[in-house]
């Protein structure tokens, strides 16, 4: 039996990735990657070149059978996700239980790594003891349900959000928890890389001061 190893890759800075990582792709047979072309750039960048295929959420599900006959042949097996943790807000767990049910033999291991979360929480200056995460909120329905969850936290609350909807999400936070502070983290690890700190209102003044809001954002949200 093979080795399927779920790698984490790097957030935005192509030099995030560990020495094991490195090797785990360098030794690897396959690599199923969410985006062949994300991984293409990582590969390229530390000069290798190995077999890829696609596997993101749509296929996630018809795939295992495939990578259980390749662990069954004895391969090195990589999944990489498009960027960070691969099963966190991503693709990754259903090949996991996948894998887990149909080849219980075959060796799975994490390469662990990056992840936008763990980013923002080493340098928002807050006691991550305990905090919850909540991902993506939805756009539509459950929303609602969604930020009262949040409002309701005695936990800091982690989040992630897209370009289109933080000042949508600052409009809500400002309802309904005035008082909160927030922490947003843009673009962690990239060129522009910057961390924001304030009420939901500050930081709407300070992303509406801007020609354009890009970026990636992951939002902590901490009731006071
Ligand atoms: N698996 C990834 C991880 O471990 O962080 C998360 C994948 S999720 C599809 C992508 C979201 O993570 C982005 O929309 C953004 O909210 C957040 N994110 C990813 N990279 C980021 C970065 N460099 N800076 C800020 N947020 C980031």
């Amino acid at each position: 039996m093979g080795t399927l190893s779920i790698v984490a890759t790097p957030i935005g800075n192509l030099e995030d990735i560990t020495l094991r990582a490195l090797r785990t792709l360098r030794e690897c047979d396959v690599i199923y990657a969410e985006d062949t072309r994300v991984i293409a750039k990582l590969l390229t960048r530390h000069e290798l070149h190995k077999p890829l295929q696609r596997m993101d959420a749509a296929t996630e599900g018809k795939k295992g059978e495939e990578v259980v006959a390749r662990l069954a042949a004895g391969e090195r097996v990589v999944f990489v996700s498009d960027a960070g943790t691969p099963g966190i807000s991503d693709p990754g767990a259903r090949l996991v239980a996948y894998v887990r049910e149909h080849a219980p033999e075959a060796v799975i291991e994490a390469i662990p790594g990056p992840s936008a979360i763990t980013a923002l929480l080493s340098i928002a200056g807050i006691d991550a003891t305990r905090f919850s995460f909540f991902g993506f909120l939805p756009h539509k329905k459950g929303r609602m349900t969604m930020l009262r969850e949040v409002a309701a936290s005695p936990l800091p609350v982690v989040l992630y959000e897209s370009p289109h909807r933080i000042l949508k999400l600052m409009e809500e936070l400002a309802a309904a928890l005035p008082a909160c502070r927030v922490t947003v983290g843009r673009e962690l690890t990239k060129m522009h890389e910057e961390v924001i700190a304030g009420s939901p209102s500050e930081i709407s003044a300070s992303l509406e001061s801007r020609d354009a809001v890009r970026g990636e954002f992951v939002v902590i949200v901490e009731a006071i």
